[in-house]
């Protein structure tokens, strides 16, 4: 089959930003042709609250649909036949070869050939096209009964199942049905930069694509072990990277050592607070991280309750820890609905992958689950003329790696 020549972009959000409107769409104008490009030639530009991407060249419409639909700010990608002809015997031409491609004999086709309803609903922009929208519904959904009306073509105004969308704008007429759905949110770059504790666990990968799904460009850290965590702990985390970055853009990605960090801890510190203090040196060396690229927050997968250290008192405890904000985007989620989402978004058969994570090698049997702060920083205090030259060493050694 050939390949669509041209597909209308619709989105929602990035409509309503008044005056900021075409910095949004000209960011996500940007994001689409960077994805597109590794495929063949196409022009992709904006016109009147629309985006059109137009091909040039052949190119896997599979691949390029899959990477379209993984782009923030796209609510739907339709394919569309442009009418050549600026008058109404031009747009029934594009109407019935839109038809003949879309339905029929086409494999895609989800109808029996012909046999379902339809209405069509036009728009008319340019007010210069002779016939009123109303009349060219008219005299389409006459001409499309007449020339598949005896192929089991019906017309259902109220509840059609295919809605033919005729769009007149420009001196160009534009015909689709189809909405294939994207996955909304604001387009990467529109809403700063965030930091996001990246573990190998199913939560943090969604955290990561929640913030960055609202227009947040994404960076990622991972505290990493050795010898007590493997290599193959870290390539996982780098596989769940790799995957957001089909929807975020490329990652720099850090891998911090933070083995002396924890040992210092364990030799130093009482054993039922290591994961927490743990966890707070983990989001200092983070925002220290985050502050050197500029980075306006860091985001953790961290939901109410789910272990000892996401008690509301662990919480309070952990954020004090650091000056910058800190989202946690699946903090009101139970794990069964974040394990739905991973597996929506494509992270969950990675996540479940059996590698030990460093918070796990050195937890006590019983850890505590109201921390109080005075103790904690009572405890911490041992750690002082030891700790702070392990930190500086961790974030000047820290591995950066761009995932993409
Ligand atoms: P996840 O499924 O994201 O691993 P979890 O349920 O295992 O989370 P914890 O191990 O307590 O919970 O981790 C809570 C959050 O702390 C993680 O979601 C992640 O943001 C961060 N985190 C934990 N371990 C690491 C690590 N080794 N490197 C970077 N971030 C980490
Ligand atoms: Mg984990």
């Amino acid at each position: 089959m050939e390949n669509t020549k041209m597909f209308l972009i619709r989105y929602a959000e990035i409509g309503t930003k008044g005056k900021n409107r075409y910095v949004f769409e000209d960011i996500l104008c940007k994001r689409i042709r960077n994805r597109l490009e590794p495929l063949g030639e196409f022009k992709v530009w904006r016109d009147f609250g629309r985006i059109y991407i137009e091909s040039f060249s052949d190119y896997d419409e599979d691949e390029a649909l899959d990477r379209l639909t993984k782009i923030f700010g796209i609510v739907g990608v339709c394919p569309v036949t442009v009418a050549e002809d600026f008058s109404y015997e031009g747009i029934r031409t594009a109407v019935f070869k839109y038809f003949e491609e879309t339905f029929g004999d086409n494999p895609d086709n989800e109808y029996d050939g012909y046999n379902f309803s339809f209405k069509a609903h036009t728009k008319r922009i340019n007010k210069d096209f002779p016939m009123n929208s109303m009349e060219v519904d008219i005299e389409i959904g006459h001409d499309l009964l007449e020339k598949f009306g005896d192929k089991g073509l019906t017309v259902n105004v109220h509840k059609p199942d295919v809605m033919l969308e005729v769009e007149i704008r420009g001196d160009k007429g534009y015909v689709y049905s189809k909405k294939i759905p994207g996955p909304g949110g604001l387009p990467i770059g529109t809403n700063g930069k965030a930091m996001s504790l990246l573990s190998g666990g199913i939560d943090s990968p969604v955290a990561t694509y929640m913030i960055a799904k609202r227009g947040v460009e994404m960076e990622a850290v991972y505290f990493n072990s050795p010898p007590y965590t493997s290599q193959r702990a870290l390539e996982k985390v780098e596989k769940l990277g790799t995957i957001l970055s089909q929807y975020t853009g490329p990652i720099r990605f850090y891998n911090v050592n933070f083995t002396d960090v924890q040992l210092c801890i364990y030799d130093n510190c009482p054993h039922d607070q290591l994961t927490i203090i743990m966890k707070r040196i983990m989001f200092q060396i983070a925002e220290r991280l985050a502050e050197k690229d500029e980075c306006q927050a860091i985001v953790t997968g961290e939901s109410i309750g789910q272990v000892s250290s996401q008690t509301m008192q662990s919480l309070g405890v952990i954020d004090a820890a650091v000056q910058c904000p800190v989202y946690r985007p699946v903090i009101g989620m139970d794990k069964q609905e974040i394990v739905e989402y991973s597996q929506r978004i494509g992270t969950f058969e990675t996540s479940i992958e059996p590698y030990e994570d460093c918070c796990t090698i050195f937890v006590d049997k019983h850890p505590v689950t109201k921390p109080k702060m005075y103790a904690i920083e009572r405890s911490e205090k041992k750690l002082v003329g030891k700790i702070e030259e392990l930190i500086d060493k961790a974030v000047e050694t820290a591995e950066l790696i761009i995932l993409k």
